[in-house]
This record gives structure tokens, C-alpha cells and sequence, in this order.
């Protein structure tokens, strides 16, 4: 199995961080930005009152894009962000940028430190590269458990998941039932393209995370993201060394 990086020379298109906008592009954006921040609004009045309603924002670019309508309507949600311990340095300069930018306080969830220690002295440090199985529990210790806390008590949650994202996620609705977590999961950019995403980071200087120039479009954990080369699936480098439908982490189990 081959875990080293693609090196950049072997890509030669631009990142879709750098595509131009056009007008009507800027139009359309800013129609479904509109569509979303009626959506937001209303799940905050559905389930926003007792603080039963959170936002998962894994700093990736759909979840800048949240970030901004919420703090820029100033919408009363809460919003966590996980962290594993295996981050990319940029998505911690991303997470203080973030702070800076909007004043907004992230609650950050860690993993528990006794699952962590046992994974690590009973498979190795980097024991995800050997099995799907070693791989997922991983990701057990490292984001599912830390997410099972952060919705612990909650009605209903959301996400940046977009249904062009993989072929686990096609045919995504913008609410489901969560049976994995038990409660309602909200999916107000299901039907944005990544050219509409990247068009609203661009027209309102939304900070990203600069690995996205660096052609990684979907970022995770720093051992298991890799840049994609030209044509391949934006989530190609997540789990690069696995088939495609084993590439979920466990925090989206109804889609994969
Ligand atoms: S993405 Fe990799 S390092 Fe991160 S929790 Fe999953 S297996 Fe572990």
C-alpha cells in the first residue's frame, strides 16, 4: 500500500479555489445563500430555543460557508469542531482564524485520552494504514466518540455535507433522521456544486483552510489526506489506500 503524497507537479489544473466567478454565478450564490439562511433560521426557531441545536463545522470549505451565514445573521447556534490530534497544522491556523474573524467561540471536543493510549499501544501509531478495521476503530476513538459527546442531549444538528461530495453521499437530503445518533440531521448545502461553494468563499473572503490551494478538497486527519490529481472524486485523497465505499469515518453512518 502507498501512503506517500501525490506530488503537486502531477496536477495541473487550478484548485476550484481559484476558478473565476461570473455574474451569474454571483446571482445564483447568492440566491441559495438566501434559501439557506431561511432554513437556518427556521430550524432555529424549530429547535434553537433550549439550545438543542448545534453545528458540527469541520473547518472544511462547505463549513466556512455555514460559518459565515450564521455569524454574518448573527443566528444564535452553537458550533463545536472536533479535534482528533492528528490535524494538519493548517487546520488549526484555520481554527484561530476563524476565532479572530467572527468572535466566535468554537467548543472543541478531544478525543478521550484512555482510548487514544490503548489504540496507540495496541496496534501503533500509525495502525489505520493496515486494515479497514484498525482504520475505522481509529476513527472511533479519534471522532465518533468525541461526536456521541457533543450531541449528547441535542435535537438536531448540522452539517456541510453536500450530496456531490462521494457516492456515499449522493442523493443527500437537507433533513434526514439520524438513526446513528438519534436525532435530526440538517444539510442545508445538499445541493450546492463545489464551484457554488468555493464562488461564496471567494465573493465574501471567507478564510479556508490553505491546503485547499495546495489541491486537497476535502481535508481530514494529516496521516490519512492526500492532494488529488486532475479528474479524480473531490474526497479521492481521504483514505486514498481504501475502496471508495469504505470511505466514511463513522460520523456520517446513514450515508455510508
Ligand atoms: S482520519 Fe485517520 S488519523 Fe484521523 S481518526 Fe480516522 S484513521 Fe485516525
Amino acid at each position: 500500500m502507498n501512503t506517500t503524497a501525490i506530488p503537486l507537479e502531477a496536477t495541473s489544473s487550478r484548485p476550484a479555489a481559484h476558478q473565476p466567478v461570473t455574474p451569474a454565478m454571483q446571482t445564483e450564490v447568492a440566491r441559495k445563500a438566501d434559501v439557506v439562511v431561511e432554513f437556518l433560521r427556521g430550524v432555529v426557531e424549530e429547535f434553537g430555543a433550549d439550545g438543542s441545536l448545534v453545528f458540527a463545522n469541520s473547518l472544511g470549505a462547505e463549513d466556512m460557508v455555514l460559518t459565515d451565514l450564521i455569524a454574518r445573521n448573527a443566528l444564535p447556534i452553537e458550533v463545536f469542531s472536533l479535534d482528533t490530534g492528528r490535524l494538519p497544522t493548517e487546520t488549526y491556523d484555520l481554527m484561530a482564524a476563524v476565532q479572530q474573524r467572527y468572535g466566535l467561540k468554537l467548543k472543541v471536543y478531544y478525543p478521550n485520552h484512555e482510548s487514544v493510549e490503548i489504540y496507540v499501544r495496541s496496534h501503533g501509531i500509525n495502525a489505520f494504514y493496515e486494515s479497514v478495521e484498525l482504520r475505522k476503530a481509529c476513527c472511533h476513538a479519534r471522532k465518533v466518540e468525541p461526536l456521541t459527546r457533543a450531541l449528547a442531549g441535542k435535537k438536531a444538528w448540522i452539517t456541510g455535507l453536500r450530496a456531490q461530495q462521494s457516492s456515499t453521499r449522493s442523493g443527500l437530503p437537507t433533513r434526514e433522521y439520524d438513526d446513528a445518533n438519534g436525532l435530526i440531521k440538517l444539510s442545508p448545502l445538499a445541493d450546492w456544486s463545489e464551484k457554488e461553494v468555493w464562488a461564496y468563499i471567494r465573493l465574501h473572503e471567507v478564510p479556508y483552510n490553505v491546503l485547499h490551494d495546495r489541491f486537497y478538497p476535502s481535508i481530514g486527519c494529516a496521516p490519512c489526506t492526500r492532494p488529488v490529481a486532475v479528474g479524480e472524486d473531490v474526497r479521492a485523497g481521504r483514505w486514498w489506500w481504501e475502496d471508495p465505499q469504505y470511505k466514511e469515518c463513522g460520523l456520517h453512518k446513514s450515508r455510508g
